[in-house]
């Protein structure tokens, strides 16, 4: 469990375990000899992908953002993806009951970011989190009643329309504060209307930044993943995010990260860009 305090808030950031993606799929057009440097592969050429959540407690709120892959998946996703399913079990570990979570936010609605948003009570599915109310993007949540056969296996209904239909997901349209010090701002790339969470406290921010930039091996503004739907947006995307987050010193949050949830992206002298560490 990594652990620290921004501003007057408290970040602690939880894993749902690590899964598996195909390496080339998660580095899209760079080629093997270059991302294998980075990251290992193993013999079937997976490579191991965290689902890194936080939790912020300003002091009013405590707010979960993203929830992983969760343990409704089924059986033939598990023998591609696995599902490590360790969200609660990390929350308690945190000190952090279902019950003490007032707000969930989703960047978007792949199964691998709101899996634990829903479990299964019978035939029934229910909040993990009763009391919390979950925010997503409105066009994230129409474009997943529709998806394109290149996505479609990626959005399971069961993770928010039963949320949706109940009341308790509310549909954002473009930035907005959420509670004070949190909002989210729409960066297009990965989905049309992915959304980062962008946390300010005491003159610190931190941003969730979700899959435009999924882990440390993927700060160049090239390695892109294969499965973003519009890869030259996500490099204006990035172009926008890093002119804001590198000169005012953002800690960036990694989704997929399977070892640091978070660090601060640098450009270095030759103007590589680099992950420095928390
Ligand atoms: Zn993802």
């Amino acid at each position: 469990m990594h652990r620290l305090t921004l501003g007057d808030f408290e970040l602690t950031a939880v894993t749902d375990g690590i899964y598996r993606l195909d390496g080339g799929a998660f580095f899209g057009v760079i080629p093997k000899v270059m991302w294998s440097k980075r990251v290992q592969a193993d013999e079937a050429n997976y490579v191991p992908v965290g689902l890194n959540s936080v939790v912020v407690r300003t002091g009013d709120h405590t707010v979960l953002i993203e929830t992983g892959i969760g343990n409704k998946l089924p059986e033939r996703l598990i023998k591609i993806y696995g599902q490590p399913a360790q969200l609660l079990d990390n929350l308690a570990a945190a000190g952090v009951a279902p019950d003490d979570i007032d707000i969930v936010i989703n960047t978007h609605l792949h199964f691998d970011h709101c899996g634990w948003n829903t479990v299964l009570r019978g035939q029934e599915r229910v909040a993990t989190f009763p009391k919390a109310k979950y925010y997503v993007q409105e066009g994230e949540w129409q474009y997943a009643q529709h998806p394109s056969e290149r996505d479609g296996i990626s959005y399971m209904t069961d993770n928010y329309d039963p949320l949706v239909k109940n009341g308790q997901m509310q549909l954002l349209r473009g930035d907005q504060e959420i509670v004070p010090g949190i909002s989210v701002k729409v960066f297009p790339g990965h989905t049309q209307n992915m959304q980062a969470v962008i946390i300010r406290s005491g003159g610190k921010t931190a941003c969730y930044i979700s899959d435009l930039i999924p882990t440390r091996a993927h700060i160049d503004l090239n390695w892109v993943m294969a499965f973003d739907l519009y890869p030259l947006q996500t490099l204006a995307s990035r172009k926008q995010y890093y002119a804001e987050a590198i000169p005012e010193k953002w800690l960036t949050i990694f989704t997929h990260d399977p070892e640091a949830p978070w660090a601060y992206v640098e450009k270095d002298e030759k103007g590589k860009m680099v992950a420095r560490e928390e």
